[in-house]
C-alpha cells in the first residue's frame, strides 16, 4: 500500500523561501509510486492550505493563490472529527508520515513538532526537545560543552541586561572575547540577525541587531576557520556522513550566499586529514545524541586555519534540501542517493513511533 506522506513548508519564519526551494526539491526526488505525496504550504502569516500542483509554484511562491482553500487540515483529533485531510466532497485522507520541510522558528524548533505530537502521526526529524535545543544557540552550547565537545570561546547578553547597563555589558564582553566578536541572536538559523564586530562600534551596532530577533544574544569568539559539515542520519543508531567543505564567497557564510546566488563552492568529501574526518563524524553523533536527535540533522564544525584546532559550530535539526544544499549532497557522496534519502526519513519516522 502507498503511503500518504504529507509535505508541510513555507512558514511564518524569516527562512520561508529557504523551505520553499527545499520542498521543490524533496518533491521532485520523492518516489511517487511509493507515495501519495500531499503538500501543505504555510503562508508567511501563519495560514495552512493544501496545495495541489507542481514543485515549480512551490518553489516561485505561486502556491498561495493557487490553494484549495476548502480542503480542511485537520491534526488536531476534535470530538468525532477524523484527522487528516477532509475534501469538499467529504472524503478524509489520513495521513501516514508527516515531514516538516521548514526552517528556523516554528518549524524547526520544537514548536510544530508539538503539534505533531499531539495529532500522533509519525513525523520526520527530532522531536521536540532536540528541536527546541537545536535551535537556541546559547542551550545548545550548554549542552555541548557538557558533554565535552571543542567549542570556540562565548558569551551572551540579554536585552533586559543589556538596556540597563550598556557600557558594562560591552565592558564585560570585551573582557571575555578578543575582536573579531561574532553576534548572534540565540534563536535562529539562515545567519537571519548575525553579525560579525570588529570594534566596540560595531558590537553595539551588532547587538541592538540581533535584538531585533530575539532577546538573549550570543557572542563568539570570531575564528578564521574552515567550515567543516556533517549529515547525521538515524534514531538509536546513528550514522555520520563523509564530511563535507564550505568556502563561502565572502566574509562569512551569511544568508544571500547560502540560498540566494549560492556564490560559495564545496568539497565532498572535505580535503582533510583521516584522523579529523573520524574525529568530526565520531562529534557529529555525539553531539547529535547529546540533544536526544531522531531522524536528521547537520552538524556544523570550524577547523581554526592557524592551530588546525577543531570547534563544533551548530546542528541544525531541519537542515536545506534545497538542490545546492550540503545534507543530500553528502549523503549522496557517502553512497545514498537522494530518493533513498527520503524512503530513509519516512522509515525511521515510522520507526520512532514504534
Ligand atoms: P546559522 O545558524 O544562522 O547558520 P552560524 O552560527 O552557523 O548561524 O553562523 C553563520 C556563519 O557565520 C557561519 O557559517 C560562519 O561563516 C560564520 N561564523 C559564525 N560564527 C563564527 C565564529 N565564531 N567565527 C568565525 N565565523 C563564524
Ligand atoms: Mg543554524
Ligand atoms: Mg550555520
Amino acid at each position: 500500500k502507498k503511503l500518504n506522506v504529507a509535505l508541510i513548508f513555507g512558514g511564518k519564519s524569516g527562512e520561508h523561501e529557504v523551505s520553499l526551494s527545499s520542498t521543490a526539491s524533496i518533491y521532485k526526488h520523492i518516489d511517487k509510486d511509493k507515495y501519495n505525496v500531499f503538500t501543505i504550504g504555510i503562508t508567511k502569516d501563519g495560514r495552512w492550505m493544501y496545495y495541489e500542483g507542481n514543485e515549480e509554484n512551490i518553489k516561485n511562491g505561486e502556491w498561495v493563490n493557487l490553494a484549495n482553500k476548502n480542503v480542511e487540515i485537520n491534526l488536531v483529533p476534535v470530538g468525532n472529527r477524523e484527522v487528516g485531510l477532509v475534501f469538499e466532497d467529504g472524503r478524509v485522507e489520513k495521513m501516514d508520515v508527516l515531514f516538516p520541510v521548514l526552517h528556523g522558528p516554528y518549524g524547526e524548533d520544537g514548536t510544530i513538532q508539538g503539534l505533531f505530537e499531539i495529532s500522533q502521526i509519525p513525523y520526520v526529524g527530532c522531536g521536540v526537545l532536540a528541536s527546541s535545543v537545536g535551535m537556541d544557540k546559547l542551550v545548545c552550547k550548554k549542552v555541548f560543552s557538557q558533554i565535552g565537545l571543542p567549542q570556540v570561546d562565548y558569551t551572551y547578553t540579554t536585552k533586559w541586561s543589556f538596556n540597563k547597563n550598556e557600557d558594562q555589558e560591552l565592558n564585560s564582553i570585551e573582557s571575555k572575547l578578543k575582536y573579531p566578536i561574532f553576534v548572534k541572536p540565540a534563536n535562529l538559523g539562515s545567519s537571519v540577525g548575525i553579525s560579525k564586530a570588529c570594534n566596540r562600534e560595531e558590537l553595539l551596532k551588532g547587538i541592538n541587531e540581533a535584538l531585533q530577533f530575539d532577546s538573549r544574544v550570543v557572542l563568539e569568539q570570531g575564528v578564521n576557520a574552515r567550515e567543516i559539515e556533517v549529515a547525521v542520519l538515524g534514531n538509536d543508531e546513528v550514522k555520520a556522513s563523509i564530511a563535507g567543505e564550505i568556502k563561502p564567497a565572502k566574509d562569512f557564510y551569511d544568508y544571500e550566499d547560502k540560498y540566494i546566488n549560492g556564490a560559495s563552492t564545496y568539497d565532498i568529501p572535505a580535503n582533510i586529514s583521516d584522523e579529523d574526518m573520524e574525529n568530526i563524524r565520531q562529534m557529529a553523533i555525539e553531539a547529535f545524541k547529546g540533544i536526544d536527535g531522531k531522524g536528521l540533522s547537520r552538524v556544523d564544525f570550524f577547523k581554526d586555519k592557524e592551530t588546525g584546532e577543531i570547534f563544533i559550530n551548530e546542528i541544525n535539526t531541519l537542515p536545506g534540501f534545497t538542490n545546492i544544499s550540503m545534507y543530500p549532497k553528502m549523503w549522496e557522496a557517502t553512497g545514498l542517493e537522494y530518493s533513498n534519502l527520503i524512503d530513509r526519513l519516512i522509515d525511521l519516522a515510522i520507526d520512532a513511533k514504534k
